[in-house]
């Protein structure tokens, strides 16, 4: 079984960040938070073997060594054991309790390397110091490391993402994460663009950004395997495969999404977890239609294996799937097995709610 863990702690909020998180929380109130997970932890009714994920929100506002120390006590073996981090938040001490509590696999926001557009987007840290603390946690002995950009942003030149990719690879991750901005609803973003102050790039020079950074990173050896995920071979993030792949998951704290078996929780804000109960169909909907966000993608005949319950869907998949092929949209990777190209990626979730719609088909 694997865990992610949510601190919904943050030093401010960014002006484009929908996550649940909030600044401005007093020392004892995460104090307390990070008990109660510590608590929820040393009473999860499984052990054994699993991922563990602490993200965010900034997990490095609480104190983790009580909450690695938990965990580490819960499971026998610890497969990966990632924390996301802020440059803020990097210092020796820090790394080195993370290091001592069985954290493997750090990922850090780093967004941008352009302080314009860092102070535009209301991060709380310059590039130089983002590129200090890669350079501290790679000196602190983390071989699995990498971080996190965003393309699209208002304002950003070809000349100027062109210097966030090179310093970012100079960097030598061993993961990076793209993200396309994304106007949120409710956030300082959404609220200038809304007011006039700021103009959107429109969706050719944001996906112009992205491909940029996939050919920068391919040349520093980092593949895609996910809509906005590259790494090294080997360097996956095993935690979120897990999810794509369908997999079952504990999520504690505020925010926290988790899903075991048909359940699916959402940790409150009273402390407590909502809970939704799915129909077969639609857990296994949700499950399956995760590999088309995969390089690996969706394979028919094992898909219908492990969901009896979706095989009277397959012919209308596979007639949905190969009509996109002619497009480029859709690769066909071996006997019904489907993947989306790069240019599917693009359209990804557009067509994943177009497969899911996709109704039952009588033929089957
Ligand atoms: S982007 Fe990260 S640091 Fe910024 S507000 Fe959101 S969770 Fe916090």
């Amino acid at each position: 079984m694997n865990l992610y863990v949510h601190f919904p702690f943050c030093r401010s909020k960014c002006a484009y960040c929908a996550l649940h998180s909030r600044g401005g929380v007093s020392e004892a109130t995460r104090a307390a938070y990070a008990a109660r997970i510590a608590d929820e932890v040393s009473r999860l009714d499984f052990a054994a073997r699993g991922t563990i994920y602490f993200g965010g929100g900034t997990p490095a506002l609480c104190d983790l060594r009580p909450l690695c120390a938990a965990v580490r006590k819960r499971f026998k073996e610890i497969d990966e054991f990632t924390v996301e981090l802020n440059p803020c938040d990097v210092t020796p001490r820090l790394l080195e309790d993370l290091r001592a509590g069985g954290v493997n696999r750090l990922s850090m926001g780093v967004q941008s390397l352009d302080d314009d557009i860092l102070r535009a987007m209301g991060r709380p840290h310059t590039a130089v110091q983002a590129e200090i603390a890669f350079r501290t946690i790679r000196a602190a002995g983390f071989d699995n490391a990498g971080f996190d950009l965003i393309a699209g942003w208002p304002g950003t030149t070809v000349a100027s993402w062109g210097q966030t990719l090179t310093r970012a690879c100079a960097l030598k991750p061993d993961h990076v994460s793209v993200y396309t901005l994304i106007r949120e609803p409710g956030t300082t973003l959404d609220q200038s663009v809304a007011e006039g102050h700021v103009t959107l790039p429109d969706d050719d020079a944001a996906l112009a950004q992205h491909d940029a950074a996939r050919a920068a990173l391919a040349e520093i050896g980092l593949k895609r395997y996910e809509v906005s995920n590259f790494s090294k071979p080997g360097f996956e993030c095993r935690h979120n495969m897990s999810v794509w792949r369908g997999e079952d998951y504990v999520g504690l704290g505020e925010g926290a999404h988790g899903r075991e078996g048909s359940r699916r929780t959402v940790g409150n804000t009273a402390g407590g977890y909502d809970v939704t109960t799915l129909s077969s169909e639609a857990d296994a909907l949700e499950r399956a239609l995760f590999a088309l966000r995969t390089v690996a993608g969706l394979d028919l005949c094992e898909t219908m294996k492990r969901w009896p319950v979706l095989s009277t869907r397959m012919t209308t998949w596979r007639r949905e799937l190969q009509a996109l092929v002619p497009h480029g949209i859709v690769r066909e990777t071996g006997c019904d097995r489907f993947a989306l190209t790069d240019r599917g990626f693009e359209v990804c979730d557009a067509v994943i709610s177009a497969i899911m719609s996709a109704g039952q088909d009588p033929a089957t």
